[in-house]
């Protein structure tokens, strides 16, 4: 592709409005916040990073770690060997499964090859398998709203298969026979993937809603902060934006998500692109840039910096975020059981916060995963 004219644009995260130097035919940047990076990826991300550390390669993991091309590149620069079946891991080799959750027969699968394994799924799709569970226990047939094929659909629907139905379109919903629902006035749940545009997923439960009227749901929909925020944020710019950039990877769903809402939003033109090489040439006006929830914020910068935009950056701020999860127990327990020497993050968190220096193994949130992913590379 061809490259933008223009110079270099500096960008300063605490401030709104940035100045930049060179030629461009970009006027600004609509920068959204939150973007990028979610609690779920960073848990995952790190996790991955200690396992690379911790023992010789190969390093196995199961289903791409998180969805972004360039991190799982990088990754697999580390030895990390990414699999589609735990059959494919050789005994005793060490296992990682993905953020997106796995099916309890492929964890179970995971634990019987003998090797140490790491449960890097992400705490809220863990709550939806949670849900699941408890409304088949209670005799519910749950209608998933998700998508065919994606990980953490299918992930999420092997905990209880008997009892969910799959709803990616309304017509779904009106294939469903009574029989498929448990017959006349049988107790309907609804829960769904984490990852979905709200408009998709809004549409889709008023009309399960229009048909089950006494249909159960969680309080606050399955659909996660990250997915809530990064959505907000795009939509929070989108008037003004002549063009919308989302970065992410194509099989990542809440990128994809993202550029869903970017297109309802009427934006004239929208891109996705995997990295600042795929930027087309004739860009001009104001621009907006999200990220998706598996993006580096590396990417970010370095598309700021192809756009060069004459009057600088304006970050557009719907929300903070401050979420946290930390390390897999398991990942926890290895940790201790080898020591927790190796002066990796450990070293890093020391210089970044006072919890993380009083036990970095326990609670690592001084380091990102963007300064493990640098660590990685040098
Ligand atoms: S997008 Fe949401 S559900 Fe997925 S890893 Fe991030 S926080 Fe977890």
């Amino acid at each position: 592709m061809q490259g933008r004219p223009g110079g270099r644009a500096e960008k300063d995260v605490a401030g709104t409005t940035i100045s930049v130097e060179g030629v461009s035919e970009v006027d600004r940047v609509l920068l959204a916040s939150p973007r990028g990076f979610c609690a779920g990826v960073e848990k995952a991300v790190k996790a991955l990073a200690w396992m690379v550390r911790v023992f010789d390669a190969p390093v196995y993991c199961y289903h791409e770690i998180v969805h972004n091309r360039i991190v799982v590149d990088h990754f697999r620069e580390q030895g990390v060997v990414f699999v589609d079946d735990v059959s494919e891991v050789p005994p005793g080799a060490p296992l990682m499964l993905s953020a997106h959750g796995s099916a309890p027969e492929v964890v179970a699968a995971a634990r019987a090859n003998g090797g140490v394994v790491i449960d890097a799924v992400c705490p809220l799709v863990t709550k939806v398998h949670h849900e699941l569970k408890v409304r088949t226990n209670k005799g519910y047939t749950v209608l998933y709203i998700g998508h065919a094929g994606h990980e953490e659909a299918v992930g999420t629907m092997a905990v209880a298969p008997e009892s969910v139905r799959l709803i990616e379109h309304e017509s779904d919903l009106d294939a469903l026979a009574k029989e498929d629902i448990g017959g006349e006035g049988a107790p309907v749940a609804l829960l769904a993937q984490t990852t979905l545009s709200h408009d998709e997923w809004r549409g889709l439960m008023e009309s399960a809603r229009e048909r089950y009227p006494d249909l159960w749901m969680p309080n606050r929909s399955d659909l996660c902060f990250a997915t809530t925020n990064r959505q907000a944020s795009l939509k929070a710019m989108a008037d003004e934006a002549g063009t919308i950039v989302v970065i992410g990877s194509a099989n990542s769903s809440n990128t994809i998500a993202l550029e869903k809402v970017a297109l309802a939003s009427g934006c004239p033109r929208v891109l996705r692109i995997n990295e600042a090489s795929e930027l087309p040439g004739d860009l001009t006006g104001t621009v907006g840039v999200t990220a998706g929830a598996s993006a580096p914020e590396a990417l970010v910068e370095a598309v700021i910096a192809e756009l060069a935009p004459r009057l600088g950056v304006t970050e557009v701020m719907v929300t903070t975020e401050d979420e946290y999860f930390p390390p897999p127990p398991e990942l926890r327990e290895l940790l201790r059981s080898v020591g927790a020497t190796l002066g990796f993050m450990a070293g890093l968190a020391g210089s970044r916060s006072d919890s993380a220096r009083s036990d970095p193994v326990t609670d690592d949130r001084g380091v990102s995963a963007a300064d493990v992913l640098d660590m990685l590379a040098s």
